[in-house]
């Protein structure tokens, strides 16, 4: 569509150069392709960089790595984890993949996190963890959410997807907290193909974790730590196939020595125009959170007048991809259908329009979109 007049302007995308490819070509070449020193590399320098005195663990998708955070702490069929709707599925899936269930909690308008009044309403004496988001990179009442855990004796476990590289009160997010997991899937602030990590300063989580990964045989990653295998084990729970492979560590190595000179000054600087051009715009309303913490992942906006749809299609008509991030999972027939109502993650669901942010994207881009974006709210105000 209009290919050569409107060259596509993609909503995210992995930017990958020479460094990543000569790191993964090496890894081929010395033919050890599975989980070893590589990874355990990716582990140490994701810990120096994140600081605090923190262990992590990378396994392959950040799914995964909420998955087995929960299976940590011991949850399971039976219990309940309060989490905000309002976000990407996988969060939802990672808590059902135990058999627990997740409690979906409503958000708050200004930051799209967990509203934590609503959170303590949905206490319950099955409730075990609370689940938190940092959605779009920007960490809302996260000291209300350790209070609250506090009070009731919960894990807390951050999904920090979208906050890869940002601090919160002087400490890179992960540094502090409870259980912090990251996702490094294609397009997240940096990547490693896909993968993720579980980050803690708990000791019995990282072994528990670190065994799970590798179908719960004890002790495993030291054995592939040294490229050798465990031969006479024992498993004492239910583990399965997460780890990370050496290629993906290869990857995710070069990308984090990348992020602090390329992808975060990048990422702020584009966040930063945006909010510049869409200011003032009537029709649109922009999220807070402070460029000089975050590491923007993505950009959505609020489309007001009941014009998200007619701004999605206007985009779309000339090249550019927009998201909705995200459907709130209590309207999923596997998450209730509706049954309960949620009213901020509800009409947010409505007014949500993710306009593209990734590296690769420039000024004019952005310009770009802003004017398509500037028209149909404008357009939609005569019309009214
Ligand atoms: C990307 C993402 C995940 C899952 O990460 P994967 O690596 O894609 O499995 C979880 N939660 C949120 C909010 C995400 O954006």
């Amino acid at each position: 569509m209009n290919q050569e007049i409107n060259p596509l302007i993609r909503l995210s995308k992995s930017v990958i150069g020479e460094g990543e490819m000569r790191e993964v070509r090496r890894i081929l070449e010395n033919g050890f392709l599975g989980m070893g020193p590589e990874t355990q590399k990716f582990e140490q320098e994701l810990a120096g960089y994140i600081g605090g005195d923190r262990e992590v663990c990378c396994v392959n998708t950040g799914t995964a790595a909420l998955h087995l955070a929960l299976q940590a702490c011991g949850i399971g069929t039976g219990d309940e984890v309060l989490v905000p709707s309002l976000t990407f599925v996988a969060t939802f899936q990672a808590i059902s993949a135990t058999g627990a269930v997740p409690v979906a909690c409503d958000v708050d308008e200004a930051a799209v996190f967990i509203d934590v009044n609503d959170a303590r309403r949905k206490l319950t004496s099955r409730t075990k963890a609370v689940l938190p988001v940092h959605y779009a990179s920007a960490v809302g009442d996260l000291e209300g959410v350790y209070q609250l855990a506090k009070e009731h004796g919960l894990r807390v476990i951050e999904d920090a997807a979208h906050a890869f590289g940002g601090t919160y009160r002087g400490k890179k997010i992960g540094g502090a907290g409870d259980i912090i997991c990251f996702s490094f899937d294609g397009i997240k602030n940096i990547t490693s193909g896909e993968g993720g990590a579980v980050v803690t300063g708990d000791r019995t989580i990282i072994e528990y974790v670190q065994d799970a990964r590798l179908l719960g045989v004890v002790k495993d990653t030291e054995s592939r730590y040294r490229r050798e295998r465990s031969w006479e084990f024992d498993v004492t729970h239910q583990g399965f196939r997460y780890h990370m492979s050496d290629i993906m560590a290869a990857i995710g190595r070069v990308q984090l020595r990348r992020l602090e000179t390329e992808f975060t000054p990048k990422r702020r600087e584009l966040a930063a125009y945006y909010r510049k051009r869409l200011a003032g715009m009537d029709g649109v309303s922009l999220f807070e959170g402070d460029l000089e913490s975050i590491v923007p992942h993505i950009m959505p906006v609020r489309i007001h007048g009941g014009l998200r749809d007619a701004a999605r299609r206007a985009l779309t008509d000339i090249n550019i991809q927009t998201g909705i991030q995200y459907k709130p999972n209590h309207l999923l027939a596997y998450y209730g259908g509706g049954k309960v109502k949620l009213p901020v993650a509800e009409k947010l669901y409505e007014e949500l329009l993710t306009l593209p942010l990734h590296p690769e994207l420039d000024n004019n881009g952005v310009d770009k979109i802003v004017m398509s974006l500037g028209a149909v709210v404008s357009g939609g105000k005569r019309g009214a």
